[in-house]
């Protein structure tokens, strides 16, 4: 018999809009301005059962403990999401976490049947206070439930195992940045690898395809919200890109890069999916620093898809 090798599909979940400073998404960028961010999780198909990437906020409300605005429309959040797959959360099995932080891991109570698979460093740290309120006490608590309840929790130690395949195919590894357990997941597609890389970068076109006020080339630009340290940072973006064909990120559209540079953004929901051509500015070419003049949003059909799901209830 021979051996196939499987492949996944990746769904995006639209949980909630969040109003953010820009500085907080990339460094020192229009100090003082606010921007409305999206959030999302990830549902990975093709295997034997659902894999959930993140479970979100608790509930819009609790981003004002960082002083930010989370609004959730009724198409928007887990349940509805989940919908559009033909999904409800118990026919989730497993979910996996690439960080624990406020928008991340904040409705794992309401999943009792799925297995938590997260690295052990990520759960230290969210109990460390180092990152404050970005930890919410009753995620932590709960973790510390599972950690307590035969199969609820699979810990991960990437830091000293190196990369892990968890489930057939997909492989976890230490992100290195912006929280000192993140994690990047590295799922097969028909169309190459996708790494889901949580945090690490938030706004990708201010960070990586016109850097915000760096001349380097090829020289990313870190968030406003990381807890190592500036080389470490940037040395996971590189990581991360140089690791996949497709880049997700928790907050902004999906990338396909080619030979570490972003050629196009995946705008419908679905890794592999439909793209739309971007252009990656590279400063040993234009010689110029990185202008960081807007955000790029999709084409305005592609809004539709995720504000209005299509007539056959699912995301194209
Ligand atoms: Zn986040």
């Amino acid at each position: 018999m021979a051996l196939v090798a499987t492949t996944y599909e990746i769904k995006v979940l639209d949980l909630m809009d969040v109003d953010v400073q820009r500085a907080f998404l990339v460094l020192a960028r229009q100090l003082g301005t606010v921007v409305r961010a999206k959030t999302w999780s990830y549902l990975i198909l093709g295997g034997e059962d659902p894999i959930l990437v993140d479970t979100g906020a608790s509930d819009p409300e609790i981003m004002a403990r960082l002083g930010m605005t989370g609004h959730v429309e009724e198409w928007q959040g887990l349940d509805a999401q989940l919908a559009l797959h033909g999904l409800v959360r118990d026919d989730v099995r497993w979910i996996m976490h690439t960080h624990h932080h406020i928008d991340h891991a904040g409705q794992d109570d309401r999943f009792p049947k799925a297995t938590v698979i997260t690295n052990r460093r990520e759960l230290e740290f969210s109990a460390s206070g180092i990152m404050g309120a970005q930890y919410p006490p009753e995620y932590v608590k709960h973790h510390i439930d599972r950690l307590h309840t035969p199969g609820e929790l699979r810990l991960l130690d990437l830091e000293l195992s190196g990369p892990d395949e968890v489930l057939p195919g997909i492989v976890c590894e230490s992100a290195g940045a912006h929280t000192e357990g993140s994690m990047n997941i590295l799922v097969p597609t028909a169309e190459g690898v996708a790494c889901l890389c949580g945090d690490i970068v938030y706004d990708l076109q201010n960070a990586v395809i016109d850097p915000y006020h760096v001349g380097l080339d090829r020289e990313p630009q870190t968030t406003g919200n990381h807890g190592m340290r500036k080389r470490e940072e940037k040395a996971a973006i590189k990581k991360a890109l140089a690791s996949c064909t497709f880049f997700l990120t928790g907050h902004d559209y999906p990338a396909r890069i080619e030979h570490g540079r972003v050629v196009a953004r995946l705008v419908k929901g679905g890794v592999p999916g439909p793209e739309v051509p971007v252009e990656h500015r590279l400063t040993s070419e234009t010689h110029q620093p990185g202008h960081g003049e807007h955000e790029w949003q999709p084409p305005s059909a592609a809004n539709e898809m995720v504000a209005v799901p299509g007539a056959t209830g699912r995301v194209p």
